[in-house]
């Protein structure tokens, strides 16, 4: 089986979407004759016609293994002998039924996916989709087994993901991308207004050499309302936070509060937020915190002033730093 040409299209075009993907963020799958090509680890959609970003795999081990209880994913497992490992999301894209699945934390459906209650608030947007939802559980086996069960019971072809993103399965790539296209849309219901930023109120903080301004623009918005900062500085959303945000967001009223900073080590500074004025990042800022900070700030942006926010919790934040797969993960990317 050699990769359709409209996989690569679509993987491409899913992976410029800023909408749909931040980063490393996102994968897709596409099954046939008992192979699977997913997005390897690590790597970036928007790359796909660059390198190859592809691991082939061999579904029908897959589905043994993981019938198996076999924790992770095994060498064996996949057919292209070279050092890419999948994705840490396999488990879910071989246990749906479709020929081709699409991944993505699309910060319109993480608005509403990191709300209390997010089921009633949606379903009036949703009317007359074939969706589904699924509680927040640490991506791998033990969510894919949930997800198959909704999928088996339900017949869902969309799963809303809590705290995660959306997962999508259809026949082919086109499709799948319409339909996540299609939802990512009815889930936008508006976001803060963009607020220009005054570079002169950054002298001060600037003089402090651990940190610099973001790369993007965008992320300033949340510090301009007061409710949005806090839900910035509050939790943890969403797993990606969690991993290359590991620091936190720290709100600083003023100059004297960076005194903190002394009792940190490099690699523990937090990104702060000044109310009113901007946002500002440590000088050790990679590319991957810079977008996952962009989605973040997407994601905030357009949760309404009135919603109850659901954190996850230390535990979830413990499983995921001690996750072996994601170590692996979090080392390609730095
Ligand atoms: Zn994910």
């Amino acid at each position: 089986m050699e990769i359709p040409s409209s996989l690569i299209e679509i993987t491409e075009k899913v992976g410029n979407d800023i909408n749909l993907v931040q980063g490393p963020g996102g994968n897709i799958s596409y099954k046939n004759d008992g192979f699977m090509y997913i997005k390897a680890s690590g790597t970036k959609m928007s790359d796909v016609k660059k390198r190859n970003i592809f691991v082939k795999t061999d579904h029908i081990k897959i589905i043994k293994g993981i019938e198996n209880e076999d924790k992770d994913l095994k060498k064996k497992y996949w057919v292209d002998n070279d050092s890419m490992r999948p994705s840490i999301e396999t488990s879910m894209h071989a246990l749906m039924p479709h020929k081709c699945v699409l991944h993505v934390h699309c910060v319109n459906t993480l608005s509403w996916v990191v709300q209390e209650n997010y089921h009633h608030k949606i379903s009036f947007l949703l009317k007359g989709q074939n969706w589904s939802s699924v509680p927040y559980i640490k991506p791998g086996i033990s969510l894919s087994k949930e997800i198959k069960k909704i999928i088996d019971t339900k017949n869902s072809d969309i799963i809303l993901l809590s705290n995660h993103g959306i997962v999508v399965g259809a026949e082919t790539p086109c499709e799948v991308y319409a339909i996540t296209k299609g939802i990512s849309e009815k889930l936008y219901q508006g976001e803060l207004n963009k607020t220009k930023i005054s570079l002169t109120d950054f002298d001060k903080y600037l003089s402090f050499k651990e940190y610099k301004l973001p790369k993007y623009e965008y992320v300033h918005k949340i510090a301009f309302s007061n409710k949005h900062s806090i839900i910035a500085a509050n939790g943890d959303l969403f797993p990606d936070q969690i991993v290359f945000l590991k620091n936190g967001i720290k709100i600083v009223e003023s100059v004297s509060d960076l005194k903190f900073l002394k009792t940190l080590r490099n690699e523990e500074y937090p990104v702060i937020l000044i109310p009113d004025k901007g946002i500002l990042v440590p000088y050790n800022f990679k590319e991957v915190n810079e977008n996952t900070l962009l989605g973040l700030s997407m994601i905030i942006s357009r949760i309404p002033d009135n919603s109850l926010i659901k954190y996850l919790t230390k535990k979830d934040r413990n499983e995921l730093l001690n996750w072996d797969l994601e170590k692996h993960r979090q080392k390609i990317n730095n």
